[in-house]
């Protein structure tokens, strides 16, 4: 099915704009050439990561029926991002939460259906893929089938993995075109890095920057340090969700690095780039989530040509920076806001 839309005509709508992924997504759409674009989050908008004066900005709860009508009325394309999450310390201990977010989904389908949206995308996770594959730190790395027989992430994994199916009944059942990507591990800078939702690289950038601003040279680890993930930098998610949204690609596709790192690697790279060694002490009680995780990007290859390579060395330097100055200029994740006026 064609993926035409007029870039600069087409009303296409962000949802979770004030978060981290759905606020460069704002920003990339708009440098791609996108000139109408509803951004769409719950937080007021001075908590906004990213906000763009130039676009229509909405705060809405999309858990609820009215307003999902309400910000797809006129639009072409929906990139729903929209989800209650964070990292391991976050998911584990708000399962419930995590859940409801099935809500959002449900009613921007719903309501995507019945204004004649053209295109939906849905930012689903490696977080749908199961427990018992992942239970070693040299992990062969997940393929899309393996996301069944199901023993999804408890709470924030298996609401991913709903919302995914009800996508493709919704293609199935109603024509709404669909399309979904398992995100891995997506990091960089205008995201969280404090306060308990971050994710382990921004987590452990802040640490080191703290070390540094404070002279006081020790990290706290969770677990041992030898559980392994891939980490896949914001500007990689920017380009793949575009092409898998442009794509003829009807099922869940992973997109995500393969470039496999213990946490205790990731300490290393961050200590490098912040000129540091540090005293590492091992949290045993946190939460860590599973043992080990690799994306297989053998069908985005084929589909696509391509596949996330920025490597891990070169994105972490730009979020430590980040990081850093954010922390040395004294704001925290909690009050920070940007506003950043450009031409459409
Ligand atoms: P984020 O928390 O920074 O952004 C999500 C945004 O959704 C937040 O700004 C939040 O306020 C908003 N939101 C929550 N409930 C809402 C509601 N009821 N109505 C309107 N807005 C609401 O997270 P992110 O890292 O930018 O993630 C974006 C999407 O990608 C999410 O769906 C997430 O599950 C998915 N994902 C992210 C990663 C990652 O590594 N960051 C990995 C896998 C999947």
């Amino acid at each position: 099915m064609s993926a035409l839309i007029d870039r600069e005509r087409d009303l296409v709508v962000v949802t979770g704009a004030g978060g981290f992924i759905g606020g460069h997504l704002v920003r990339y759409l708009k440098e791609q050439g996108f000139s109408r674009i509803r951004a769409v989050d719950i937080k007021p908008l001075h908590a906004w990561y990213q906000r763009f004066l130039d676009v229509d900005n909405v705060v809405a709860d999309l858990r609820l029926r009215e307003p999902c009508y309400a910000v797809t009325e006129g639009a072409r394309w929906v990139f729903n991002l929209a989800a209650d999450m964070g990292g391991m310390g976050f998911i584990e201990t708000h399962k419930a939460d995590c859940m409801i977010s099935v809500l959002i989904n449900t009613h921007m389908l719903l309501a995507s259906r019945d204004n004649g949206v053209e295109r939906y995308f849905y930012s689903s996770s490696a977080c749908v893929y199961p427990g018992y594959r992942q239970r070693d730190p040299n992990v062969t790395a997940l393929k899309e089938e393996d996301a069944y027989p199901a023993d999804a992430e408890d709470g924030y994994g298996w609401e991913k993995l709903f919302s995914e199916r009800m996508c493709r009944h919704f293609t199935e059942d109603y024509g709404l075109t669909t399309r979904v990507a398992r995100y891995h591990n997506v990091y960089g800078p205008y995201g969280t890095f404090d306060g308990g939702r971050e994710k382990a690289p921004a987590a452990i950038c802040r640490k080191v920057a703290q070390a540094v601003l404070s002279g006081k040279h020790e990290i706290e680890i969770w677990g041992d340090g030898e559980q392994t993930r891939s980490f896949m930098y914001i500007d990689d998610c920017l380009y793949g969700t575009l092409r898998i949204m442009e794509s003829d690609i009807a099922y869940p596709i992973n997109l995500g690095s393969s470039e496999l790192v213990s946490i205790n690697r990731l300490v290393d790279i961050v200590e490098a780039i912040a000129g540091v060694k540090l005293k590492r002490r091992y949290r045993l009680d946190a939460p860590q989530g599973v043992r080990g995780r690799n994306s297989d990007n053998t069908r985005i290859r084929a589909e696509l040509g391509w596949e996330p390579s920025i490597p891990l060395r070169e994105g972490l330097e730009k979020t430590y920076r980040w990081i850093y100055d954010e922390l040395a200029a004294g704001r925290t994740d909690s009050i920070f806001t940007r506003d950043f006026v450009k031409a459409a």
